[in-house]
């Protein structure tokens, strides 16, 4: 129902995985305008192996007006070195033939990479089967309830509970579709603040909205 209302649409996530790892540092507590700019600023400046080879007043520099420049320059030289020590050049393309625990593990470890932010990279750029759960796929399906029976009432649980109990609730065929759809719909009717239930597709199914809605 979600994918016949919204098409599964392209978010703006990159396929090239080094990019899209830079595209989510620089997003970090910044406009979605900003950080774009910010990301055609860097291409701008050259390679990534250039782009690793900046000294962090320089990047930070180069980053000015996404906000955080600092903080981010350092995540991002650290992120891009750490690709280098790993594989020889600075590109997460030496990852393609790793298992997806290795791929997770790895893009975890990289700074300003949670598990969202790597279930995202793995899901976006290597076309994993993966479930990522950001705040929009979180509140919507926590108001659903229609995974309650293998994920319990998430109501009651905090963001990161969410991604671990949903990440294999979701069958691998529904999960890329489901997240891109419920990320549409949590910004656009399923708001954290006054949700438009009497509008919504899914208020037949959903407890929260038919409790919400007079009738
Ligand atoms: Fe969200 Fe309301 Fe739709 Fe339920 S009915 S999914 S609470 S907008």
């Amino acid at each position: 129902m979600l994918h016949t209302t919204y098409g599964t649409p392209h978010l703006g996530n990159l396929a090239d995985p080094t990019d899209e790892l830079v595209y989510i540092i620089l997003s970090r507590k910044t406009r979605e305008s900003a950080y774009r700019a910010v990301f055609a600023q860097l291409r701008a400046r050259g390679t990534w192996e250039q782009i690793a080879d900046l000294s962090e007043v320089e990047l930070a520099r180069v980053l000015r007006g996404g906000g955080l420049e600092a903080k981010k320059a350092r995540a991002l030289r650290s992120a891009l070195g750490s690709l280098r020590d790993r594989f020889g050049v600075v590109s997460l393309e030496g990852a393609r033939g790793l298992g997806d625990d290795e791929l997770f593990e790895l893009l975890c470890g990289l700074p300003e990479v949670g598990p969202k932010s790597a279930r995202c990279i793995m899901m976006y750029s290597f076309g994993r089967t993966t479930f990522a759960v950001d705040t929009h796929v979180g509140r919507v399906l926590a108001r659903l309830g229609t995974t309650a029976p293998l994920t319990g009432d998430l109501t009651s649980h905090d963001h990161k509970r969410r991604q671990q109990l949903l990440a294999d609730a979701i069958p691998p065929d529904l999960r890329f579709s489901l997240h891109v759809n419920l990320i549409v719909h949590g910004r656009t009717v399923c708001r954290a603040i006054a949700p438009q239930c009497d509008s919504c597709v899914l208020l037949h199914r959903c407890g929260y909205g038919q409790a919400a809605t007079p009738r």
